[in-house]
């Protein structure tokens, strides 16, 4: 409450403080200009500054004469000398100063007497001098009312051009000076800087954000240009700069090519419709630009002689570029950059006074028209730039609004068809088992193929909405790698056997044992690229290569990079191809693969998974030879120990028990487990399980019975079951982990569940067990998440050796409970590895299931809904057990209507449901 009001007086002082900082530069502004206007005043006598307005007898090399005043062009030929002489006014003191601006190379005489030389030959290139300058001559009184004479030796046609000549104090006429040629070069300069700084922007947006807007980089230069044209041939030059001799002829040499950057940036704009022109005018420039340059450098033709030539052309192409505006105006164009079209005339109108200037009058280089031509044009071209990001900034947020639209609609839709696909697959599944006729069998096959396939598809759509509006949780927790291995390498091995490809498998036994990252999404990676190797090679080979590369270990634990290679020798991708393969939606050689089902996002989920844990996903394929795909994803190291050949141990005998007798992974005798759970059967399957491994196995059927154990006895692994009647899995966990005394305080907790929704894992972390374990549970994940908790000292794994379990034969079907068909009970007794120990549990299950639909009934006759939900959870958990997908379904069905309060369906269903579940027990229990 306090920090809220504390927060609150801060905001507004800090708000107070800055609009009386803003009110304190305003007045600052307004003493400027009052200092400037209203109390207007000098601090001393400037002195004089007086501009010499005497009249000039001249005579030139070749014999012309006359008169003139400053300033004159006399318009003399090229290299012709001229004299100028004249009497000085009266009015001279000492310390005065004769300014004189007029060319450069000339000598000075008053009365007679040589006062100024000056050669500017010394300091410039080849060529002829185009530059003038401004010398001052110190005055003293007695040169008052004097003769003086000017020779101008230049070797251009300079030496005609006299543009200022004025005398009185240096203060004062240096103060003129600065004056009349500050403004246009502090206005050049920052021209210079800003096109600078626009040039950068632009370049860095190119390369670094791959934001391309060329038209602004040619302004930007065509501003340059500009600059560097005003600064070079401002009088203030000679101030700043060392030689404004050889950088005088920059002025000259920029005028050429100067138009080309606004015709760049004019052809942009444009859209290149008039581009033929626009290359046609830029190649008359450069022509020109080369041409008059060596004029000069041999001295043919100086600068001053080709200017008239170079501004004509350069005035065309203004022209030319205005003439395209009012063509788009004319065709409808122009609306879409009004205002650079406004800026470009203006611009073009400011140039042509500034050439009218430069070609008619005296005082010729000023430049300050351009200046203004080019601020003019500069700040509509920004305006329209700026407005055309915010339009495309508002488009992108439409846009991406619009995904987020489409995201969540994929979102809620491939969910909302899952829901009717389960149910049509259940049904169906009742009619594979339940129909008698051939025909029959073979729709239901159908479907239940197109089914899985419809229903991989939209597994694929949800994955990729959930990466899109990223909600992709990465889950990093230990795994076992030889674990995880083996069960890449039967996919590897499933994907193969359809068509008869050939296995290579190549995994490095170095890999360390225990990494730490989200085994099941590279495992999503891996199937999506291992289904892809199947689906495009129709002979040959898939491969696996597996190994770990850049570990670096501090103490016990580090990181390494884990590196998978899928190689096939199918159909291959061409070069030009595989830029867009991570594309969504993308397919290739859609003739070729008319027979191969794909969405073309697949290969855009491997790659949002890989990058989303920080890895990257390459390609390199030769069209027709084959592909490799390979994923490179960064892993936490828990166990740097080699995994040796133990990926082939758990390989093998993950093969053997389809095929042979079962081994188990490893032997504990002296290991103590406790099994948690409710249900009877699952107590016994999980029994079963472990016969192999030796461990002793304590049991318990209540959440009290597990209190009274774990209180007792310490247990080096506990699998809990979640849902039990009070007290449930979560409440045995708080009780065992809230007393660090308890003999079970650090013993890893596993819980067990039916509820294999994604994301639970996660959940179940957090209420602090330690792992997770989906009903029904298998064997050899329940053997692999043993193997990570057991305390090493007791596991064995030298003896392990073929168990009493028997190898499982096709079923005859006498001896099949009636309610399943052939191929099912094959399967529930490969589960369990043992006929007889299918035919326990599948009896367990009808026991329990009797008793559990006894309790539901009576549940449902006092109102008893949490508890109904619970039997209904372990109905689901046996059925799931023994693979019965109908029951597994119905007993979801009511769990779900129970927790979500929909009574009304209960009621009506609960007769039908359970009159299912009385048949199913009657027939095994019959
Ligand atoms: P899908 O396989 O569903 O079409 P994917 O995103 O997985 O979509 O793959 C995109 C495309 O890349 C495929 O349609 C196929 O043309 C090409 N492709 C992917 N993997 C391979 C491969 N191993 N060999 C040849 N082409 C492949």
């Amino acid at each position: 409450m306090t920090t809220e009001k504390n927060n609150n007086i801060m905001g507004t002082v800090y708000k107070v403080c800055i609009v009386i900082s803003w009110l304190f530069v305003g007045f600052m502004v307004v003493l400027f200009f009052i200092g400037q206007f209203a109390f207007k005043h000098d601090f001393f006598d400037v002195g004089v500054s007086k501009a010499l307005d005497i009249e000039w007898e001249y005579k030139t090399d070749d014999g012309q004469t006359g008169t003139c005043t400053v300033p004159c062009k006399l318009g003399t030929g090229l290299g012709v000398g001229v004299e100028l002489r004249s009497i000085l006014p009266t009015d001279i003191e000492d310390g005065m100063y004769l300014i004189i601006h007029a060319g450069r190379s000339q000598d000075i005489y008053i009365d007679g007497e040589l006062r100024f030389t000056h050669d500017g030959s010394e300091c410039e290139l080849p060529g002829r001098i185009v530059k003038s300058e401004r010398y001052p001559i110190r005055l003293s009184s007695s040169d008052s009312g004097k003769s003086i004479r000017i020779v101008k030796r230049e070797k251009g046609v300079i030496n005609g051009n006299v543009f200022e000549m004025r005398y009185g104090d240096l203060y004062a006429l240096n103060r003129d000076f600065i004056d009349s040629n500050l403004i246009k070069f502090a206005m050049a300069i920052v021209l210079f800087l800003v096109a600078i700084v626009m040039c950068i922007a632009n370049l860095i947006m190119n390369y670094n954000y791959k934001v391309y807007n060329p038209g602004l980089r040619y302004l930007g230069y065509g501003m340059l240009a500009i600059a560097t044209w005003i600064i070079t041939d401002s009088y203030l030059y000679q101030m700043v700069f060392d030689n404004a001799y050889i950088d005088g002829l920059l002025s000259f040499m920029i005028i050429p090519i100067l138009p080309i950057p606004f015709i760049r940036y004019m052809n942009e704009v444009q859209e290149h419709r008039y581009e033929d022109l626009c290359v046609g005018a830029i190649a008359a420039l450069i022509v020109d630009a080369i041409t008059v340059a060596i004029l000069h450098f041999t001295d043919i033709l100086s600068y001053e002689n080709t200017m008239m030539i170079s501004n004509s052309i350069a005035l065309l192409c203004a022209l030319l570029l205005l003439a395209f505006i009012v063509l788009d105006g004319i065709r409808g164009y122009i609306r879409r950059y009004a205002l650079i079209a406004l800026g470009l005339t203006g611009l073009v109108v400011f140039a042509f006074l500034e050439l009218v200037f430069i070609n008619m009058h005296a005082r010729a280089f000023n430049g300050i028209w351009l200046t203004i031509g080019i601020f003019f044009m500069l700040i509509l071209s920004m305006t329209h730039s700026v407005r055309e990001l915010l339009a495309s900034e508002r488009e992108k947020r439409t846009a991406i609004e619009a995904n987020i639209v489409k995201t969540t609609f994929l979102a809620n839709m491939s969910h909302e068809i899952r829901t009717p696909i389960n149910s049509i697959m259940g049904m169906n599944e009742m009619i594979l088992r339940e129909n008698k006729d051939p025909d029959i069998a073979e729709y239901a096959e159908h479907i239940k193929r197109s089914g899985n396939l419809l229903l991989s598809i939209i597994g694929d759509v949800l994955d990729v909405t959930r990466i899109e509006s990223g909600k992709l949780n990465i889950v990093n927790n230990p795994y076992n790698t030889a674990g995880f291995i083996s069960d890449v390498v039967d996919i590897v091995y499933e994907h193969a056997a359809p068509k008869g490809l050939e296995v290579k498998l190549d995994i490095d036994e170095e890999m360390p044992a225990v990494l730490e990252g989200d085994q099941n999404h590279i495992k999503q990676i891996l199937i999506n690229l291992i289904t892809n190797a199947g689906k495009y090679t129709n002979e040959g080979q898939i491969s696996l290569r597996a190994y770990a590369s850049d570990i670096l270990m501090k103490g016990d634990q580090g990181t390494c990079n884990v590196i998978f290679e899928v190689s096939d020798t199918g159909i291959g991708i061409k070069e030009d191809n595989i830029g867009r393969l991570f594309d969504s939606f993308t397919r290739f050689d859609e003739k070729k693969n008319a027979n191969v089902q794909g969405t073309g996002l697949g290969l855009t989920i491997v790659k949002s998974l890989a990058e989303a844990m920080n890895g990257e996903v390459s390609v390199s394929s030769t069209y027709g030879m084959g592909s490799t795909f390979r994923v490179v994803i960064p892993q936490r190291v828990i166990s740097v120990n080699p995994i040796e050949d133990s990926w082939h141990l758990s390989h093998d005998r993950k093969d053997k028990k389809t095929r042979g007798p079962y081994r188990a992974a490893f032997v504990a005798p002296e290991a103590d487990i406790l099994a948690v759970d409710d249900n009877g059967s699952n107590l016994m399957i999980i029994k079963q399980l472990l016969k192999a491994t030796k461990a002793r196995v304590d049991q318990a059927d209540t959440g009290n019975e597990a209190i009274s154990l774990v209180s007792r006895k310490h247990y080096d692994v506990i699998l809990l079951d979640h849902m039990m009647p009070d007290p449930d899995g979560v409440a045995v966990l708080n009780y065992i982990k809230t007393d660090p005394s308890g003999l079970n305080y650090k013993t890893p907790v596993i819980v067990l569940t039916a509820n294999a929704v994604g994301g639970s894992r996660a959940e179940y972390i957090n209420m602090g067990f330690d792992d997770y374990l989906s009903k029904p549970i298998d064997g050899i994940t329940l053997e692999q998440i043993l193997q990570r908790y057991i305390p090493k000292e007791k596991m064995d794994y030298s003896e392990v050796e073929e168990t009493d379990t028997k190898e499982v034969k096709a079923n005859d079907n006498e001896a099949k409970p009636k309610v399943f068909g052939d191929g099912e009970f094959k399967k529930i007794a490969k589960m369990f590895g043992d006929e007889d120990f299918a035919y326990e549990v599948i009896h367990k299950v009808a026991e329990d299931t009797l008793k559990q639909l006894d309790k539901m009934k009576s549940d449902l006759l006092v109102d008893r809904f949490d508890d109904y939900a619970i039997n209904a959870h372990a109905i689901k958990g046996m059925m799931a057990s023994v693979y019965y997908e109908p029951l597994r379904q119905r007993s979801m069905e009511h769990e779900k209507a129970a927790k979500e309060g929909r009574y009304d369906f209960i009621k009506e269903d609960f007769e039908d449901y359970s009159i299912k579940c009385r048949e199913f027990c009657d027939k095994i229990l019959s």
